[in-house]
C-alpha cells in the first residue's frame, strides 16, 4: 500500500513540486483514498486520482486598474476549473496578497470533494487574485472587481462555472462583479452566488458556512451524547465564517471566548455575547476595522498581538481564518487543555501533523471539506432558486442546510469508521467525496 501511495505522490510532486499547499491537500487525500481504490476493482488501474489532481483548466490573466491617485496597478487573476464530472465548476474567489496557483489549486481540489459531499450537482473550482482589499476605498474595490470580471466573464456562466465569495470577497465585491458580468453579457443570470437579497441572493447564504460548521460540530458531539450547550468555544478569524459560527454557538447555548484576525486575537473571559458580536460585525463589515479595537469598548477583554488563540483553554475549537493556522504544537496545547472537539470552518487550517495529533488522541475532528460545506451547499440552493426564479424562506433554507450537514456527517461516518469504532472524519470525507466523482468520471469515459 505504502508503495502505491509513494509512487502516486512521486508523480504528483514531479509535476507540482513548487506548490506546497496543493501537495499537502493531495497527500491527505491520497493517503486515505488510495487504500480504498486498491480494495475496489472498479476504480483500480484507471488512474482516476491522477486525473483528479490535474485541473481541467487553469486560467491566469492580467488585471489592470487605476487607483484613487490615478496610478495604474497590475494584479494577477486566476480561475482553476478543477473537475466538472458532477456539475458546473463551483467555488469561491479569494482576494488576498498571498493568492497564487498553489493555494488556488489546493482550494479547488478540496472543493471537488466538498461539493460532492453536499449531494448537490456541483463540480469544483476556485479563483481569485493577489489583490489586497485592505485599505482600499469602495471606488478602488469597484474598479478592481470590474477589471477582474472584464476578463473572467469569458470563462464562466450559470451552466459552466459559478463563482462565489471567499477571503476578501463578500457581498460588496460580489455586487461589483455581478454588475460587470451583467453588463458584458446583457443577461441577468445566477452566474455568481452570495448575491444581495434584492437581486437573486438566498436567505441564510451569508450565515451558511459558520452555521453549518457548528451544526456539524453538534452532530459529532451527539455521537458522544454531548452538545454545544455549556461548552467553552474558541474561534479564530473574525470574518464571515467566524462571525456566524459565533452566532450559532451562542444560539445553541455555548460560550464564545475568542476571535482573531491577522494581527492577533482577543480573549474575553466574560464571553462574547450577542451584543458584543453585533459590535464585531459592525466593526469588521461596516467600519472595516481591526479586532484589536474590541478591547477599547470591552476593557475586560485582552488583545494578544501576533498570536493565534489555540493556547486558550476550551472544550471546542473552531478554526475559521485561513490555511495552516493551527500547527502541531497548537494541537498538543489544545489537547493538554482538554479540548474534545475541533471542527474546521476554514479550508485546511490544521497542518497534517496537527491532524495526526488529534487522531492519535481520538478526539472529534472534522476537516473543512466536510464541516464547512454548508456555504457551498447553500450556494447550490441559491442556484436552484435562481433557476426556478423563486425564493425560499429563511426557515426553509436553514432546514435544508441542517439536513445537508447531517447527511454529510452520515457519509463521513459510513466511510470513516475504524475497526475500534473511532470515526476518522478525514478518511470518511475523502472517500465519500471521491466515490461520487469517480463514478461519474468512469461513466463519462476518458475525457
Ligand atoms: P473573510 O475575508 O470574511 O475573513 C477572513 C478572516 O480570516 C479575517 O478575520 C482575516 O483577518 C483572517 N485571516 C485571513 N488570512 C489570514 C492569515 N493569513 N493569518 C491570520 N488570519 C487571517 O473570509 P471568510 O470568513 O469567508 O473565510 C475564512 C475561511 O473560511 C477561509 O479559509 C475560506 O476559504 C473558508 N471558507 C469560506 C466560505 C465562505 O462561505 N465564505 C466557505 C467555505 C470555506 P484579516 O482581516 O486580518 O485578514
Amino acid at each position: 500500500m505504502k508503495q502505491n501511495i509513494k509512487a502516486f505522490l512521486d508523480q504528483v510532486r514531479k509535476r507540482n513540486g513548487h506548490e506546497p499547499e496543493f501537495l499537502q491537500a493531495v497527500e491527505e487525500v491520497a493517503e486515505t483514498v488510495i487504500p480504498y481504490i486498491v480494495k475496489h476493482d472498479i476504480y483500480y488501474g484507471k488512474n482516476i486520482l491522477l486525473r483528479m489532481v490535474e485541473p481541467e483548466r487553469l486560467i491566469s490573466f492580467r488585471v489592470s486598474w487605476v487607483d484613487d491617485r490615478g496610478e495604474i496597478q497590475v494584479n494577477r487573476g486566476y480561475r482553476v476549473q478543477m473537475n466538472s464530472a458532477i456539475g458546473p465548476y463551483k467555488g469561491g474567489l479569494r482576494f488576498h496578497p498571498t493568492v497564487n496557483a498553489s493555494i488556488l489549486k489546493f482550494l479547488a481540489f478540496e472543493q471537488v470533494f466538498k461539493n460532492s459531499l453536499t449531494t448537490l450537482p456541483m463540480g469544483g473550482g476556485k479563483g481569485g487574485s493577489d489583490f489586497d482589499p485592505k485599505g482600499k476605498s469602495d471606488n478602488e474595490i469597484m474598479r478592481f472587481c470590474h477589471a477582474f470580471m472584464s476578463e473572467l466573464f469569458r470563462y464562466i456562466g450559470p451552466n459552466t462555472d459559478v463563482p462565489a465569495g471567499d477571503i476578501g470577497v463578500g457581498t460588496r465585491e460580489i455586487g461589483f462583479l455581478f454588475g460587470m458580468y451583467k453588463k458584458l453579457r446583457n443577461e441577468f443570470t445566477g452566474v455568481l452566488t452570495g448575491k444581495g437579497m434584492s437581486w437573486g441572493g438566498s436567505l441564510i447564504r451569508p450565515e451558511a458556512t459558520g452555521y453549518g460548521n457548528v451544526y456539524f460540530a453538534q452532530k459529532m458531539l451527539e455521537t458522544k451524547n454531548d452538545s454545544i450547550e455549556g461548552k467553552n468555544v474558541i474561534i479564530s478569524g473574525s470574518g464571515n465564517v467566524a462571525q456566524y459560527a459565533a452566532e450559532k454557538v451562542l444560539q445553541l447555548g455555548g460560550k464564545v471566548l475568542t476571535l482573531s484576525d491577522s494581527s492577533g486575537y482577543i480573549v474575553d473571559e466574560d464571553g462574547i455575547d450577542t451584543d458584543k458580536l453585533a459590535f464585531v460585525m459592525e466593526l469588521k463589515n461596516v467600519k472595516r476595522g481591526r479586532i484589536s479595537e474590541y478591547v477599547e469598548s470591552y476593557p475586560n477583554a485582552k488583545f494578544v498581538e501576533g498570536k493565534t488563540p489555540w493556547g486558550e483553554k476550551c472544550d471546542v475549537a473552531l478554526p475559521c481564518a485561513t490555511q495552516n493556522e493551527l500547527q502541531e504544537d497548537d494541537a498538543k496545547t489544545l489537547l493538554k487543555n482538554g479540548c474534545i472537539c475541533v471542527s474546521e470552518g476554514a479550508n485546511m487550517p490544521s497542518t497534517k501533523a496537527a491532524i495526526a495529533a488529534f487522531h492519535k488522541a481520538k478526539i472529534l475532528f472534522a476537516p473543512g471539506k466536510a464541516s464547512n460545506a454548508g456555504g457551498v451547499a447553500t450556494s447550490g440552493l441559491e442556484m436552484t432558486q435562481n433557476s426556478l426564479r423563486f425564493k425560499w424562506s429563511r426557515e426553509e433554507v436553514d432546514s435544508k442546510l441542517k439536513e445537508i450537514m447531517s447527511d454529510i456527517h452520515k457519509s463521513c461516518t459510513e466511510y470513516g469508521k475504524d475497526d475500534d469504532g473511532y470515526v476518522d472524519y478525514v478518511k470518511g470525507a475523502n472517500i465519500a467525496g471521491f466515490v461520487k466523482v469517480a463514478d461519474a468520471m468512469l461513466a463519462q469515459g476518458i475525457v
